[in-house]
């Protein structure tokens, strides 16, 4: 297969089911990681190592990583969401490659989320830097959230989002992923963000992960590779969405990216026949949360025999 033009960053293990309130078991995860990897997909999110307690899907997850870990013997590296030095210590000890650390630069989401203020998940992130920058071969990926939207502060300006990427570049992060977490990004409000963040950090690999809620993220993600960024987070089948907005659909799904940049003749080293698989084996195991894919509905393109019922009825004239 041809070196893929991009890397799509699969995340629906983590961002998918965080909010499901019925808990998935670990057999099943292990299995829909184990998929998700056989479709191509070289990076995969397989959780969260957060307090137990504010999201039980995760309780798991050292079973998870044991039971998933033989795959980076085949080249897929396996990360975890980490908010500070003991998740980091957690995933760390259970194996994983790389840490994708987090925290909001909108300061009332992160007390939200995370109850610290933005400054003290940067004093955390030093931590974790200063504890495992030597563990060789272990990667850390900085994730900023609301960087396109909060929903306490509304759009912040760039200035603020530019502030927080220097403070983590600075501390030697060299791989930023910049997190519509509420799904406001609109493409032009994308590009100028993303142009401001590569012209003034040419040192740092930017990602972006983009949520569908309402509607843009397949055009923000396209705005987004023709600004120049070539790592995409997705979730099989659209999974996500938040548990409070009823409707909302989740993150950018990965079935959709894949056909967008396929079609485009971008190479992303990922089957799509077997990403649609894998949809179906998750709808399978979630039959009460229906995926909001695009491409898991419709399906890809294809030709049906003409006059056929298949192929409609030939009053169709719009
Ligand atoms: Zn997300």
């Amino acid at each position: 297969m041809n070196p893929a033009d991009l890397r799509i960053v699969e995340v629906g293990p983590r961002d998918g089911l965080q909010n499901l309130s019925a808990f998935v078991a670990t057999d099943r995860k292990t299995d829909l990681i184990r998929r998700l990897a056989a479709c191509g997909i070289r990076e995969i999110q397989t959780g969260a190592f957060v307090n137990p307690r504010a999201i039980p899907q995760f309780r798991d997850m050292k079973d998870v990583l044991a039971g998933v870990r033989s795959l980076q013997n085949d080249g897929v590296v396996l990360t975890t969401l980490v908010p500070n030095l003991q998740g980091a210590r957690d995933a760390v000890a259970a194996g994983v490659d790389k840490l994708d650390f987090f925290f909001s630069v909108s300061r009332s989401h992160n007390l939200n989320n995370v109850r610290q203020t933005p400054q003290e998940s940067i004093a955390a992130l030093r931590q974790v830097l200063d504890e495992f920058k030597s563990n060789r071969g272990l990667a850390i990926r900085v994730n900023l959230a609301t960087v396109f939207g909060c929903p306490f502060e509304g759009y912040l300006e760039t200035a603020v989002i530019l502030k927080y990427v220097e403070k983590t570049a600075r501390l030697g992060v060299r791989e930023i992923t910049l997190c519509d977490t509420v799904g406001w990004g609109y493409p032009s409000q994308v590009e100028a963000i993303l142009k401001g963040c590569l012209a003034a950090f040419p040192e740092v690999v930017f990602g972006v992960h983009l949520h569908n809620t309402r509607g843009l993220g397949l055009a923000n993600a396209l705005k987004a590779w023709e600004t120049g960024i070539r790592v995409f987070d997705s979730a099989i089948g659209g999974l996500g969405g938040c548990p409070f907005a009823p409707g909302a659909s989740g993150n950018v799904a990965t079935e959709d990216l894949v056909f967008l940049f396929q079609s485009m003749g971008v190479s992303t080293g990922i089957d799509l026949d077997m990403v649609l698989d894998t949809a179906s084996f998750l709808q399978g195991i979630l039959p009460d949360t229906p995926l909001t894919s695009s491409l898991f509905r419709a399906g890809p393109p294809r030709k049906v025999p003409f006059g056929t019922e298949e192929g409609g009825k030939s009053d169709c004239v719009s």
